[in-house]
């Protein structure tokens, strides 16, 4: 996005523009996006859906590069984006791989080089201003005057993004949060909810709460839950995955609950399962949930599915209302930076401009997407970061080079099209804004 936004002003002018990647195959993470159509991103895109750094400094970022500016980008480059029920924006083609034809099909375009596989080992600002740029594992080395660090995170390491981006951060002066941690990751079950790996395959709308040692609320999300042979996946449980290991790092009490029915509480269903008569549980439960899951449900409570509710016990009664509407999961661990989709953590946010995304730590370094300290739920909120972020710095990178010299009075070389961040934040205007 960087280097798309910056080649569109610097075609024909001389000047270089070069996109280093390590891997072999550019772009795996927006091919396998999305189940393969790529979630570009998502209609209602706020601070609200992130964590990380500060959601006050997240959302002056998305907002300086929204979601309909996201839209006219892509369309701009060929890519019409519809919007689903879910508020997921994919491609209509429903290919990951017209995304990332377009990104690359304009890298070209632009005369941007792009040079892969050249993973960098080191970035080294030099005294007299600039950077010595060096391949990893040889003495290839190259001077830049600017430098974008968009290395991502750790998750899918196998598609590139392995962390390698974190020591170069940290040796041009940045701090790191003090982990980084699997996000919207898969859940592993312990003993004590092995039943549900045997209901694999199913999937229910539930809420799923993370709570501290000491009960209190500290996420909830109401979507899908997965149950799996390891455990349990799905959007509820991937959003809540990055909670619960964050408060388990402070906190190891704090713990995952599913409520199986959104909307009841524990007095609501606790009076219909007494007012059954001679109705068997079972049935009361299966007109809530499906056929298997209703029946696991009941027998790993100590409740015989098949009983007339009029038999049951108060402690046993009571015991199916608590797991009907907060059921405690023992959760063992997350399936690893292999299955997350993002990472939580990373470079500190207040280390960084938001109005430019310019290093605050140094001079001629930009950061942009996953390898900052932020991560967003699951929908397109993180493409989105990356977008934002990415066409932010491309403006002030813009805006930096058209102050210069060089580039002053030169007209824009035939290159159609420019970011459309900078239609609206004209060249000049990064209003750089203090850290919060
Ligand atoms: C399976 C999966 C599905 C996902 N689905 C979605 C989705 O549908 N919607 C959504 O919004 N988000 C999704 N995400 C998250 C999204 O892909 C990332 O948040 C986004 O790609 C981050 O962009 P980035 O440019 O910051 O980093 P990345 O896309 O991770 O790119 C970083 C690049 O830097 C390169 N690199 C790293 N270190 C070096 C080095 N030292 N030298 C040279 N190159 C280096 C890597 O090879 C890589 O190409 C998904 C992620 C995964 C893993």
């Amino acid at each position: 996005m960087t280097a798309v936004c910056v080649g569109r002003r610097l075609a024909g002018t001389g000047a270089r523009v070069v996109l280093l990647d390590g891997a072999k195959k550019v772009g795996v993470k927006i091919l396998v996006a999305g189940g393969g159509r790529c979630n570009v991103t998502h209609h209602a895109v706020d601070a609200q859906q992130y964590a990380g750094g500060s959601r006050n400094t997240i959302g002056k970022v998305l907002r300086r590069f929204d979601v309909a500016q996201t839209v006219a980008f892509f369309a701009g480059l060929g890519v019409e984006l519809k919007c689903e029920e879910t508020g997921k924006l994919f491609p209509v083609s429903d290919r990951a791989q017209t995304v990332l034809d377009a990104l690359l099909g304009e890298v070209r375009r632009c005369g941007v080089e792009l040079v892969h596989p050249w993973r960098v080992g080191a970035v080294e600002a030099s005294p007299d201003g600039g950077f010595v740029v060096g391949r990893a594992g040889t003495d290839e080395a190259f001077d830049a005057a600017r430098v974008v660090l968009a290395t991502g995170g750790m998750a899918l390491p196998k598609s590139g993004s392995d962390g390698g981006g974190y020591p170069l951060a940290r040796r041009l002066g940045h701090t790191l949060t003090e982990r980084c941690i699997p996000a919207l990751v898969p859940l592993v079950t312990g003993e004590r909810s092995r039943w549900l790996t045997g209901l694999s395959g199913i999937s229910a709308r539930v809420s799923v709460e993370v709570r501290s040692g000491q009960g209190k609320r500290l996420a909830r999300f109401e979507n899908d839950l997965l149950c799996t042979h390891f455990g349990l996946s799905g959007p509820a449980v991937m959003d809540a995955s990055r909670w619960l290991t964050e408060a388990r790092g402070r906190d190891p009490g704090a713990s995952l609950h599913v409520g199986w029915l959104i909307g009841e509480s524990f007095g609501s269903v606790d009076e219909a399962l007494r007012g059954l008569g001679a109705t068997r549980v079972l049935t009361w439960v299966r007109e809530r949930l499906a056929d298997r899951l209703a029946r696991s449900l009941c027998t790993a409570h100590g409740v015989d599915p098949m009983q007339p509710g009029a038999q049951l016990t108060k402690d046993a009664r009571r015991a199916l209302a608590h797991a009907l509407v907060e059921m405690p999961v023992e959760i063992t661990r997350d399936r690893g930076f292999a299955h997350a989709e993002a990472t939580a953590g990373g470079v500190l946010l207040p280390e960084i401009d938001p109005g430019t995304m310019r290093s605050r730590r140094c001079e001629g370094l930009w950061l942009v997407g996953e390898i900052l300290d932020v991560d967003g739920r699951i929908g397109g909120f993180n493409f989105q970061w990356a977008w934002s972020t990415g066409a932010i710095a491309g403006a002030s990178i813009v805006a930096d080079l058209e102050s210069e010299e060089s580039l002053r009075g030169e007209s824009r070389a035939d290159c159609a099209g420019s970011c459309p961040h900078a239609k609206k934040y004209p060249p000049g205007d990064s209003n750089p804004e203090p850290a919060d």
